[in-house]
């Protein structure tokens, strides 16, 4: 997508061939985007000139071969760098996605951590970015303290001042919920996390499909999200960290790739991102997410942003009509990402989620992976609908149609 003037909903769709598909018969309604997304033309042409052009492994070979896939792999990393704003390539790791990037990050920094230390985590977080924090509790004795949520899900930080202490030595969020659309004010998070010697990791794999971010605006730690959320292919995903707090941390995994020098005795490691790149990386897809994110940074955001508020108004207006239904997150279209989470009275979500399939349109149904969080409102699971840049209203009115036909079913 080159030629941002000539940006429509149509042209954007014609990338996207999966959409073409039918299932039962009927047209895709794909609107479970927030687990995965589709990937444009583009990302498949990438991956396809690697492996049928110049298919090699990277950082190793002095034939062409090797220097063309070590260019195309470098070139990926300068296009994630320009995506996060980050200072420098220098700071971008690859890693397979957010789940391996907090793992790398907790495994980490634990190695420093001692007894009496704390970690806030939020109560609205996915188990990718709780769990290994729970571990941490278990593993070195820290304690872990919880930012609440209120009523309709998003983060209570009325209390923060009090909850992140002098011996609070991370924060870890995310910035937008899998669950509830809600954007978190992670500068004020920042600031108060800052001010107290504490570092903030976020967890931005449901952000970066709404637009390319900026790390050091954001004034961030470290930040991680998923290639296959953000229109890139699966197996992959980026993590960055402050070139400074990187060169500081010990290595996650050992191996090639990562070493400047091995003997019998010992090992001396690269320093910043390469000390985190062990064995051979996904290189193929490293390719395709360097063009997912091109394609993504080409595209006109405030239009972009214009549509699909367009079609979450058109969404929540059918929603909100439904008697019964709790819907989670902002009540309006503004201060959310258009993941839109819903309860209806006496339907569980799966069957919800089984009959829309009837009709072509998916969705998700379940806990999403935040029990925690599910917990807190009282809830068990509730049904997802989730926006991308190629949906329209085609896919919003599908939705609504469908759902009519589930509440004659279940009610
Ligand atoms: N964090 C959030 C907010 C997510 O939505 C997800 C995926 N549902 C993850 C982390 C985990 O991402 P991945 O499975 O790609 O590692």
């Amino acid at each position: 997508m080159s030629d941002t003037h000539n940006w429509s909903p149509e042209s954007l769709r014609r990338q996207f061939p999966i959409l073409d598909r039918k299932v039962h018969g009927e047209p895709l309604h794909y609107l479970d985007n927030a687990a995965t997304t589709f990937s444009p033309e583009c990302v498949h042409e990438a991956m396809s000139r690697y492996e049928n052009h110049y298919r090699s492994n990277v950082q190793r070979g002095v034939y062409q071969l090797g220097v063309e896939s070590t260019e195309a792999y470098e070139e990926a990393r300068n296009s994630a760098a320009k995506f996060l704003n980050a200072t420098s390539a220098d700071e971008i790791i690859f890693t397979s996605g957010t789940t391996f990037s907090v793992n790398l990050i907790a495994y980490c920094l634990s190695q420093s951590f001692k007894p009496g230390d704390e970690i806030v985590v939020s109560v609205a977080e996915h188990h990718s970015n709780f769990i290994p924090w729970q571990r941490l509790r278990e593993q070195c004795g820290v304690e872990m303290k919880l930012i609440p949520v209120l009523a309709n899900g998003s983060l209570d930080l009325s209390q923060l001042d009090t909850i992140i202490t002098d011996r609070c030595r991370l924060v870890a969020v995310s910035h937008i919920s899998n669950v509830t659309g809600s954007i978190t004010d992670l500068k004020h998070i920042t600031g108060l996390a800052h001010r107290q010697g504490a570092l903030v990791f976020v967890d931005g794999a449901q952000a970066t499909p709404h637009g390319p971010v900026d790390v050091q605006a954001l004034n961030v730690d470290f930040y991680a999200f998923s290639g296959h959320k953000s229109y890139g292919p699966t197996g992959v995903g980026v993590l960055w960290g402050r070139r400074e707090l990187l060169d500081a941390l010990p290595p996650f995994l050992t191996g090639g790739g990562m070493i400047e020098r091995v003997t019998a005795q010992t090992t001396r490691y690269l320093s910043g991102n390469r000390r985190f790149e062990a064995g051979t990386p996904p290189i193929a897809q490293v390719i395709g997410l360097g063009a997912a994110l091109d394609w993504l940074m080409a595209l006109p955001w405030q239009e972009i942003r214009d549509y699909e508020q367009k079609l979450s108004g058109r969404l929540l207006a059918g929603l909100l009509d439904i008697q019964g239904l709790r819907l989670l997150g902002e009540q309006a279209v503004t201060h959310r990402a258009p993941i839109f989470s819903f309860d209806i009275e006496s339907c569980h979500s799966h069957d919800v989620c089984q009959i829309l399939d009837d009709y072509g349109v998916a969705l998700r149904g379940g806990h999403h992976c935040a029990q925690p969080l599910m917990d807190a409102l009282g809830l068990v699971a509730t049904s997802r609908a989730s926006i991308a840049v190629f949906n329209n209203e085609s896919d919003i009115d599908a939705l609504l149609v469908a759902l009519n036909k589930v509440l004659e079913v279940l009610r």
